[in-house]
């Protein structure tokens, strides 16, 4: 079959590689100019920083593969957070490596950005048009139902009930270079009722040769603070945690909105077909909420054309 999956991020990428090796005419569309969503890496001159996923844990047999394929390859690691019970894993050079891995052979087009749907074809906003015979959405669910407002695709009101149950909260991440490292045991903390809810020291981490941190903020922070100057945030974020970061060795900034971080609410069942179109809805809001969740949400939907 020809099927056309939109998003080249944890979802997408997981049900790609089942449906190619099952024989179907794949290809992974997304907007951005690289794979991985949410699982994203950024570099600050010599300084790396994770400003999505922070880590991930495993709970399902069928992630507990996949982990180990990457272990052997040498491409993830394991990070134990003082806070938290269970041992996690890390992209061993950051978290946007994992998707790196698992695009390879795959059939992607970066920067192609889905905008209007037909019965059988997807349209972009570079003028391009895929021909399908299943489309499988991994977009945050907001978007999909934005591309399905300007499309043709007719909803069910199951449909509408299932694409408006589905909720994220919003997180506003920092970025900044060091000069020196922070002295949070182990490089990760987590922060319970302030404006920021988590730090890494990504030097600490491993992932970067010279001294960065990661900040998120709360989720109730983010929402409230959005649409605001992002710059200025950003620095009363930084001041917040002056007591692990110090002032004089901030070197430089960045700032990225997550409209869409956590899906808070999910629909309980690992993917969702429309009821009257070959399109499936696929992603961290179906089943766990996270790393996990959206490789098996990917899995699973991919499963389904076996
Ligand atoms: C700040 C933050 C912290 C997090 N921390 C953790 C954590 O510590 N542990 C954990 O397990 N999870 C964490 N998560 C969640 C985790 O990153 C996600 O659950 C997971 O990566 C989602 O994968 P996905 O494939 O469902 O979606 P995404 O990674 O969002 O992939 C969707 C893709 O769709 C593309 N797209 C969107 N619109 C279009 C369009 N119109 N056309 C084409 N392409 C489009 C996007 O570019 C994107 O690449 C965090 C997320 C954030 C943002």
């Amino acid at each position: 079959m020809k099927i056309i999956i939109l998003g080249a991020g944890m979802a997408g990428l997981s049900t790609a590689r089942i449906l190619t090796q099952n024989g179907h005419e794949v290809t992974l569309l997304d907007k951005g100019r690289g794979v991985g969503g949410r699982m994203a890496t950024r570099k600050i001159e010599l300084a790396k920083a994770d400003h999505g996923a922070q880590y991930f844990s495993v709970k399902s047999p069928e992630f507990r593969l996949f982990i180990d394929e990457l272990i052997a390859q040498n491409i993830i690691s394991e990070w134990q957070v003082r806070q938290r019970e269970n041992v996690r894993y890390i992209g061993r050079t950051g978290m946007n490596t994992i998707p790196k891995h698992m695009a390879a052979s795959l059939n992607i087009r970066l920067n192609e950005k889905a905008v209007r749907l037909h019965s059988q074809s997807v349209e972009t906003e570079s003028g391009n048009q895929y021909l399908f015979d299943a489309l499988i959405s991994t977009m945050p669910i907001p978007q999909a139902t934005e591309l399905f407002q300007r499309s043709e695709t007719v909803l069910s009101d199951k449909d509408q009930h299932v694409l408006a149950s589905i909720e994220y909260d919003p997180c506003i991440a920092v970025l900044a270079m060091l000069k020196t490292p922070t002295a949070i045991e182990g490089g990760g903390l987590l922060l319970e009722n302030q404006p920021v809810a988590w730090i890494a020291d990504n030097f600490q981490k491993g992932i970067s040769s010279v001294p960065s941190v990661t900040l998120h903020a709360s989720a109730s922070y983010s929402q409230a603070h959005l649409e605001e100057d992002l710059q200025t945030v950003g620095n009363d974020l930084l001041a917040s945690v002056s007591d692990w970061i110090v002032p004089e060795s901030i070197e430089q900034v960045q700032v990225h909105r997550w409209r869409y971080s956590l899906a808070r609410q999910r629909y309980s069942h690992s993917f969702y077909k429309l009821e009257h179109a070959p399109v499936y809805l696929a992603g961290d809001a179906f089943g766990l909420g996270n790393v996990e969740g959206a490789f098996l949400s990917g899995l699973e939907v991919g499963k389904q054309f076996e």
